[in-house]
């Protein structure tokens, strides 16, 4: 499908993905960035308490790092980004708090299954060039049980599902996660950064801001 004709049933794929409710245990409806037809796709994990009063994701604090570090690597902000880059995520809705109070719920595995197909279909309307999974559990679901350290900080060549693309990982932007804050993860986040940085579709939609 050319990219011109996608924007019609991606409006579509994303009315049906906000209607879904297939998680009973999720305490939100689903929150999406919307019908942004890009070649470049960012998967984060799922929506915190904040985000669904927000109506998008990555609306409050670990957003604040994450378009930081898009401003810093390719030169533009946080509205230019939701504009032009497709956000998904691994769950879409907000799974609660966790029971032993200390930070969100992990979206189990039944909940990861449900949520899969939305981000299938995302693959295969959008035929992203780059996708950027952002965090653990995001990285997760194009490579299976990996460490952080042996993907991020690396551009690597990935077909999911007959869709080929390149992948730029990064870690969850969440002052949750301790792993950028030491060796490796400092260097191989700024390795991370700089592979953005030179990107193509990202240098596009840089090329754009500054139009
Ligand atoms: S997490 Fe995904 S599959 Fe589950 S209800 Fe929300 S949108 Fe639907």
């Amino acid at each position: 499908m050319q990219r011109t004709t996608i924007s019609r049933p991606l409006q579509e794929h994303v009315r049906s993905l906000l209607a879904c409710r297939r998680c009973p245990k999720m305490k939100s409806a689903p929150i999406s960035g919307g019908p942004v037809v890009s070649e470049v796709l960012l998967v984060g994990q799922a929506p915190g308490v904040h985000e669904p009063e927000a109506g998008r994701p990555f609306a409050w604090t670990a957003g604040k790092t994450l378009f930081q570090w898009f401003d810093e690597a390719c030169g533009f902000g946080e509205e230019h980004f939701r504009s032009h880059i497709y956000m998904a995520a691994v769950c879409r809705c907000f799974p609660g708090k966790h029971p032993k109070g200390s930070g969100d719920r992990v979206p189990d595995d039944e909940e990861i299954a449900n949520c899969a197909p939305w981000l299938s279909a995302e693959i295969a309307l959008l035929r992203p060039k780059l996708v950027i999974p952002v965090g653990k559990l995001a990285i997760q679901q194009f490579f299976g049980k990996v460490g952080l350290s042996e993907i991020i900080g690396r551009r690597i060549p990935h077909v999911y599902e007959g869709v080929s693309f390149d992948i730029i990982a990064l870690p969850h932007p969440s002052g949750a996660s301790a792993w950028r804050w030491v060796e490796p993860g400092k260097t191989l986040l700024r390795q991370a950064l700089a592979l953005l940085s030179r990107d193509p579709s990202l240098k596009k939609i840089a090329a754009k801001f500054r139009e």
